[in-house]
């Protein structure tokens, strides 16, 4: 499946990256653009620019650059797809998923077709101790059906004698829903009660598989695959809201059978986390959907353990527009035997007596020592400093700040302001290096970063005389590509400019251009972008002609080898003494 880009640029258009990152980071308004604190370095003093007519940000220390999209992955760590439905639900659309031709991998096919065969299996005679496992947890046909459950049959090949013939053997290995002994291929699930895990398109990832009878695991997951994160994903989210889509709360509990149970009484809203701590992308997916989250835990030791984990996870993308609370329940329980032992107002009446996330937050701070003695407050300060700094969103840490430094009767803020920023609140991995590629030095830079800023100002630019100068040559190649795309459309949006340039290192200095804070006149326009052109086209000959000269030297290093080879190969026309150079070149081993 795949999103339209026609949607991509729709809710582009819709959302507003103030709105966005606002509700996420404290933004300040100075000159055209908004500040804040940028959460992807280690960030002192604001120099992260969000700048709303171009819906784009950009920091002018670590050049995290882009528009919503790319500044939603960065800091929730989601996919691209996430980051969709993200902007998406926040501006009240459904994304519209189309049918891709290829798929990268069969894996969802095949879950999906094995969920049919489980479901099948399910009605058949061999599904029947299954049937009577349901019933005798008070689970409806029409739950069961709602749900698609199904049963795994007995037998080691049962599910692969049904699929091997259709699917390549790189798809089966794929699909997690087999395993591999002594090159021989297994059902993974075998005489196992089946609830299929969709994603939120309703494609079905994975399986849990409770065993019916006697045995070990009682509960078995698919392994995590291509298709398949268990920290990503919820079991039960695409049930909910296929009946509600504008969920005001969601209920987060540990296993299927909770959400199946709360179902079948009533309480239709309720997700499972997988038997897996409940991590930042489960909280960001939840925001999306639902601004009041409650989270159920058992009341035992390791519920708390559990919720605890929870709250570390959620620290870094707390926002003041959904609430989180916790609900512990009472030993001995799950929200299952709960909700059929005590019904569905008793179970409602347990989420009113929430406990909310600060409140549960503090308390655990205060749990850390002996507050009565300065030695404890000391101690529970110290404990709050890195879970403090992991708070990106300013007010709320602020907050915290102010209370924790009641709590502990000491200056809080002071200790905060000296510690370094807690890493984990700038999560995903580095983007790779930027390198310094031919037309890499400071001049060069420079020049591209003019040659931006007059034409995003001045689109109408794109068709100056000037740029001819650099016509004919495809080393100018990335250039020509920005210009032909104001040539083709003078109103196009720099943001969709930015988001088209493949290479990292131009995107950066077209992020650099866009925050630009100088207001040209045309004329200056005009005369920057010849300036900058000619100086971009003079800085690149010499860079070859130094080059050069160092290889009539030998005093070239391998890597200036190579440049030079580049600049060669990117021309348009070799000349005599260029095809002998790079042959001299070329033959030469590092
Ligand atoms: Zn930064």
């Amino acid at each position: 499946m795949s999103i339209p880009s026609s949607f991509i640029d729709q809710i582009l258009d819709q959302s507003d990256i103030v709105d966005i990152i606002g509700r996420r980071i404290q933004l300040n308004k100075k000159g055209q653009n908004f500040w804040c604190l940028c959460p992807f370095h280690d960030d002192k003093k604001p120099s992260m620019a969000v700048n709303q007519d171009k819906q784009f940000f950009y920091c002018f220390v670590c050049n995290a650059s882009g528009n919503s999209i790319h500044f939603l992955r960065r800091y929730e760590n989601l996919d691209f797809v996430d980051a969709i439905e993200t902007i998406a639900s926040s501006v009240g659309l459904e994304v519209p998923y189309t049918k891709q031709p290829v798929e990268e991998t069969k894996a969802k096919e095949i879950n999906d077709e094995a969920n049919t065969i489980y479901k099948n299996c399910l009605k058949s005679n061999d599904g029947s101790k299954a049937v009577k496992y349901l019933k005798s947890r008070g689970i409806s046909g029409e739950t069961a059906a709602f749900f698609n459950l199904g049963y795994a049959q007995e037998g080691w090949t049962s599910l692969y004698d049904k699929l091997s013939s259709k699917y390549s053997k790189q798809d089966i290995a794929d699909s997690g829903l087999f395993s591999t002994k002594d090159q021989k291929t297994f059902d993974f699930f075998r005489e196992r009660l089946m609830f299929p895990i969709r994603n939120i398109r309703g494609q079905c990832v994975a399986f849990g598989g409770r065993i019916i009878g006697d045995g070990e695991p009682k509960y078995l997951n698919s392994p995590e695959t291509k298709t398949y994160s268990k920290s990503n994903e919820l079991f039960g989210l695409y049930e909910a809201r296929k009946l509600n889509k504008s969920l005001d709360s969601l209920i987060v509990v540990e296993g299927y059978m909770d959400v199946i149970a709360l179902h079948q009484n009533g309480v239709k809203n309720a997700v499972a986390s997988l038997g897996t701590a409940i991590t930042g992308k489960h909280v960001s997916k939840l925001m999306r959907y639902a601004k009041n989250i409650y989270v159920a835990f058992d009341g035992d030791l390791a519920g708390r353990k559990a919720a605890w984990k929870a709250v570390e996870n959620a620290l870094p993308i707390l926002r003041e527009d959904v609430k989180i609370s916790f609900i512990f329940l009472e030993e001995g329980h799950d929200p299952d035997s709960f909700i059929n032992e005590k019904g569905k107002e008793a179970f409602l009446k347990l989420l009113d007596n929430n406990i909310s996330f600060s409140k549960f937050f503090l308390s655990k701070i205060k749990e850390v020592d002996d507050l009565e003695t300065i030695e404890g407050r000391s101690k529970a300060a110290k404990f709050a400093v890195p879970l403090i700094n992991s708070i990106n969103n300013e007010t709320l840490k602020q907050a915290y700040i102010e209370e924790i430094g009641t709590i502990c009767r000491l200056d809080f803020a002071a200790l905060i302001s000296s510690n370094i920023k807690n890493p984990r609140s700038a999560p995903i991995q580095d983007e790779p290096a930027v390198q310094q590629e031919n037309n890499g030095s400071l001049l060069a830079r420079k020049a591209i970063v003019g040659i931006f800023t007059a034409m995003i100002q001045y689109p109408e630019l794109a068709k100056d005389k000037a740029f001819e100068s650099i016509h004919n040559n495809e080393k100018f190649l990335f250039l020509l590509e920005v210009q032909n795309k104001y040539i083709n459309n003078p109103e196009i949006n720099a943001s969709i400019v930015f988001e088209q340039i493949k290479s990292e290192q131009i995107k950066r200095l077209f992020g650099e251009a866009l925050m630009s804070e100088i207001d040209l006149t045309q004329t200056n326009a005009l005369s920057m972008l010849k300036d900058c052109l000619h100086s971009f086209v003079k800085n690149q000959k010499d860079r070859e002609e130094i080059l050069k000269e160092k290889y009539n030297m030998q005093h070239i290093s391998s890597a200036e080898r190579r440049e030079l080879q580049q600049f060669i190969l990117k021309k348009a026309e070799l000349s005599e003494e260029d095809r002998d150079l790079l042959k001299n070149l070329s033959s030469k081993r590092d």
